[in-house]
């Protein structure tokens, strides 16, 4: 069956594709709209540590470029390939029209297995990495702004905006060449957690959607759903934390060696714990049975189901055995169009990727934004904010003669920091983000994985349209 599989780039065409007649967009700017513009295909010699070169391979797509600078993780990944580059550049631009962030999508790879390379290699190839697509102009904070991506993070981000910064000393916005920095280097709080944090925003809109739960047969709200979470990375990790603190009941909890399970509920930071101490699930405190095949927890018995690793774990093949009613999408690409036609027939509802996770690139985006503007988010309103609220405290506290409980008080006076105004900023963007979907969903009778094209679609036609390139 895997070998019938489309590639990942021609499924994600299957779902533009089933989206594109509702749109009223022509067919020349269809294909433009669909079409990755430019694929940067390289190779770089790597001086290993015990003195052995080796040729790296990488890539980096601009799958649209009608918004910039383009934008898209990097990922370190030894399945990495030219079709699963261009795939993942081309959900970025479809995710980005859905939540409004004003980029076009890019993405990245290099072709190595991170474990079996050691720091002061892996800091030789991000900074090689960085430097090929700087010497061609293909980086920097106007252009094409990466991100972090599976097997990368705040560590290499920093790497590439200090080999970026080196090459462009006079360029005063620098720091915005690369998203999901370490807060020293030009970072901003909550970017980390973000993606997860969406996830949670998403599947509670979800939930809380009285009309969409009635056709599950499910009640709303998401406290007491059973939950699994597949891939404990940092996207998964926080999804989970997320869901079990908002109520979610994690049944089972599952990473690339195995998973684990219990009916009544996993706590999520002792699974989180053990497995950075031991490097499995296994024999994690609290888990009722463990699961050698990790790709079993799929098919676990559970209300809501959220594979946030790779792409491709749900395929025709297991699809039929799926039991979860609402599938969370918060990996890219993880559910094949062939699973997904499987699973709409059955009724269980898809929060497709492209919405779902793409509460990364909007915090991205809000770091972006502050390193243009060079300034903390809240760093000149904080204080003045909550000079105001405590005038207003005092009053209220006059005219009621007495004073407030002091934490109420402490808790009402308090200005809004960076954090505070991440958070909520992620919030308003993926609560309406659902918003326009659910509208788009009911007004064309299709899923939300079509209704989220048919939204991304009309956005970017506009771009090409306002411009007067396509009519
Ligand atoms: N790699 C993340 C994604 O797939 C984040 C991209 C970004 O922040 O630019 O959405």
């Amino acid at each position: 069956m895997a070998s019938t599989t489309p590639s990942f780039s021609a499924q994600v065409d299957r779902y533009f594709d089933k989206a594109a007649p509702y749109t009223g967009v022509g067919a020349d700017l269809l294909h433009q709209i669909r079409t990755c513009n430019a694929v940067y295909a390289f190779h770089f010699p790597l001086k290993r540590d015990d003195g052995t070169i080796e040729v790296v391979q990488a890539w980096r797509a601009h799958h649209s470029a009608h918004r910039t600078p383009v934008k898209g993780g990097i990922r370190f990944a030894d399945h990495a390939n030219e079709d699963e580059v261009i795939a993942l550049a081309s959900l970025m631009t479809y995710k980005c029209a859905m939540v409004d962030v004003p980029f076009g999508g890019a993405k990245g790879a290099v072709r190595i297995d991170r474990n079996a390379y050691s720091d002061a290699e892996l800091e030789r190839i991000t900074r090689r990495y960085t430097y090929e697509l700087a010497v061609r102009n293909l980086i920097g904070p106007g252009v094409d702004v990466p991100a972090p991506d599976y097997g990368t993070g705040g560590r290499e981000m920093a790497w590439i905006v200090d080999t970026y910064a080196t090459l462009a000393p006079d360029k005063l916005e620098a720091a915005g060449c690369v998203t999901g920095k370490p807060v020293e280097e030009g970072g901003i709080a909550g970017r980390v957690e973000a993606t997860g944090r969406g996830v949670l925003f998403g599947v509670r809109e979800l939930c809380d959607d009285t009309e969409v739960m009635k056709g599950l047969g499910l009640p709303p709200g998401l406290a007491g759903k059973r939950v699994v979470v597949q891939g404990l990375g940092n996207v998964g990790s926080h999804a989970a934390l997320f869901l079990q603190e908002a109520g979610g009941v994690l049944v089972a909890l599952a990473e690339y060696n195995g998973a684990i399970a219990n009916p009544d509920g996993l706590d999520a930071e002792t699974a989180l714990a053990h497995f950075r101490e031991h490097g499995t699930l296994e024999g994690c405190p609290g888990a009722t049975r463990f699961l050698a095949r990790s790709a079993d927890a799929l098919e676990l018995d559970c209300e809501i189901l959220v594979p946030a690793a790779l792409e491709n774990v749900i395929t025709e093949e297991n699809a039929p055995r799926i039991q979860a009613r609402i599938l969370a999408e918060a990996a890219n690409g993880p559910t094949t169009a062939g699973a997904a036609d499987q699973l709409l027939s059955r009724g269980v509802q898809i929060l497709p990727d492209m919405y779902l996770n793409a509460g990364g690139v909007t915090v991205s985006y809000f770091e972006w934004i502050k390193n243009l503007s060079h300034i903390r988010f809240g760093r000149m309103e904080r204080r003045f904010e909550e000079a105001s609220n405590r005038r207003i405290l005092a009053a209220v506290e006059d005219l009621a003669g007495r004073p407030l409980d002091p934490l109420v008080r402490e808790r009402a006076a308090a200005g809004a920091g960076e954090i505070d105004l991440v958070r909520s900023g992620l919030e308003d963007t993926m609560v309406g983000a659902y918003r326009n979907l659910a509208e788009v969903s009911r007004t064309h009778t299709v899923d939300l994985r079509t209704a989220a094209y048919i939204h991304a679609i009309g956005k970017i036609a506009r771009v090409y349209q306002n411009r007067g390139i396509f009519p």
